[in-house]
């Protein structure tokens, strides 16, 4: 088999393809053949070492394929097609996978569409309706709008009957989140979007602002709630956010902050298959729509996260081994 390693940490170049025998299943497991290894912001974070972690680095953590083997007390059958999120090594041709985070695709979702749905869907499924319970008459704001989770995030917003506000880097983007259900759109690298959000609100500000840019952003999320509104700050891809004083949150109107991970909203088999169920019931339906903004062959892993890191990416990226 062939799979991703970072040997050290640091940046792109430090992702290599190996070999490596293919393994056995255990008890429990499944051995998968990858047929679409999703790309996530978070592959970056583990990568550079911003999270710690030991080394080498099986780089990937999402994907979708068929499974080859079963280890005893598996409860799956060779040839089942799957998806997953959270087992590391996924970027690879196999992976060994304890079989209970396994969802089983329905029947109509391809294996690109079911990698491309399961960190970042359920992430996106988990800040509006376990997060924020978002409902008709919430305004938001939704930053990074046109990444991987933000059109996911406009799109379950919308449906939930909130306004969306979005911001966004360039207008080809910005294009991509008016179609995802935004309102209204802000370049906030042309214009202030805390000054842009008090004007598009009338002064009254936003009940959720979804941050996943952090350092950049951070303050100024706060200055865009309204009074006992919710700073749901649930990434970095700008870096982390510096400690501050719990003061801060008095000042902007006794306002709420959280820093949410997907794994806490997925822990258990039932509330994995309940989100994912959801999220991959919708796309069946044609409620929510997928934007695959890249594909790159297994062994481009380094070009993916070059072009994620630079902000060059709409969408969802996808490995195909
Ligand atoms: P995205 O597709 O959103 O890519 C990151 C986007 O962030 C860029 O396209 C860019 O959009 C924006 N951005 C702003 N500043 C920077 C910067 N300095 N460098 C790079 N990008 C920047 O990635 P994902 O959808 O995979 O993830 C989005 C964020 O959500 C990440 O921070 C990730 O870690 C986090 N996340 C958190 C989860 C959780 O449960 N807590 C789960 C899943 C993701 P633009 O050009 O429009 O500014």
């Amino acid at each position: 088999m062939k799979r991703i390693l970072a040997r050290r940490h640091g940046g792109a170049d430090e992702m290599r393809l190996e070999e490596a025998p293919v393994p056995d299943p255990g008890p429990g497991q499944a051995l998968v053949r990858v047929e679409a290894a999703g790309v996530n912001f978070i592959d970056v974070y583990l990568r550079t070492g911003l999270y710690g972690g030991t080394l080498p680095v099986a780089m990937g953590l999402e994907g979708a394929g068929v499974v080859e083997t079963v280890g005893e007390g598996a409860g799956l059958a060779a040839g089942a097609r799957v998806a997953w999120t959270g087992i590391p090594g996924s970027y690879a041709t196999h992976v060994l996978a304890p079989a209970d985070r396994l969802v089983p695709l329905p029947a109509g979702i391809d294996a690109r569409s079911g990698a491309a749905a399961m960190l970042q869907g359920m992430t996106a499924h988990y800040l509006v309706h376990s997060t924020a319970r978002l409902a008709p008459g919430d305004a938001c704001l939704v930053h990074a709008a046109a990444g991987g989770v933000g059109l996911l995030l406009c799109q379950m917003a919308r449906s939930a009957g909130a306004r969306v506000i979005g911001t966004v880097s360039t207008a080809e983007k910005a294009a991509l989140s008016r179609a995802a259900g935004a309102g209204d759109v802000v370049l906030y690298r042309d214009e202030d979007f805390e000054a842009a959000v008090r004007r598009l609100t009338e002064g009254r500000g936003v009940r959720v602002v979804f941050d996943s840019v952090g350092k950049d952003t951070f303050e100024r999320s706060l200055g865009c709630l309204a009074p006992r509104g919710l700073c749901v700050l649930y990434g970095a891809s700008s870096g982390p956010v510096s400690p501050f004083d719990p003061q801060v949150l008095n000042a902007k109107g006794s306002v709420f902050l959280t820093r949410p991970s997907l794994n806490h909203h997925i822990a258990t088999r039932e509330e994995l298959m309940a989100r994912a169920g959801d999220v991959l019931g919708w796309i069946a339906q044609g409620k929510l729509k997928l934007r695959i903004g890249g594909e790159y062959p297994l062994a481009e892993a380094a070009r993916a996260h070059s072009d994620l890191e630079a902000r060059r990416t709409t969408g969802k990226l996808l490995l195909i081994p």
